[in-house]
């Protein structure tokens, strides 16, 4: 997707600090950071969200968080992180490609949500 912010970093046209890379997933740290570990993990292939996902990318999702414990570990959260998938509209998912964040640090990283 020549548009996609996501993709020109997974190809080089957007600079980002790469923390894992592998032949399917790359990991990098989000650059408006909401914890001291803030780091997003993206699918190289363009999958706009887990609303499009399909049963061909089962094993790149599992990747995406089997790997998640390394990246947070190596990173500065060895204690534990959250994963958060926004997805679609009410989800308020800002890019169009399908992300994990792991965010994390030395502390709790507060409650899950904020009660309606
Ligand atoms: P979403 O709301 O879609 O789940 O999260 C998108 C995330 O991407 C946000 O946390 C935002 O800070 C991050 N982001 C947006 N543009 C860029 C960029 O160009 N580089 C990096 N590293 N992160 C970005
Ligand atoms: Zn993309």
């Amino acid at each position: 997707m020549s548009d996609c912010i996501f993709c020109k970093i997974v190809d080089g046209r957007i600079p980002a600090k790469k923390v894992y890379e592998d032949d399917d997933i790359l990991a990098f740290n989000d650059i408006n950071p909401a914890r001291p570990v803030h780091v997003l993990v993206i699918p190289k292939k363009h999958i706009a969200s887990l609303a499009t996902v399909t049963a061909d990318d089962t094993p790149v999702l599992g990747k995406m968080l089997a790997t998640a414990n390394e990246i947070a570990t190596a990173q500065g959260s060895p204690d534990g992180f959250r994963i958060i998938i926004n997805t679609g509209r009410v989800g308020q998912q800002e890019v169009q490609h399908l992300h994990i964040h792991i965010v994390g640090g030395p502390d709790p990283v507060g409650p899950m949500l904020k009660r309606i």
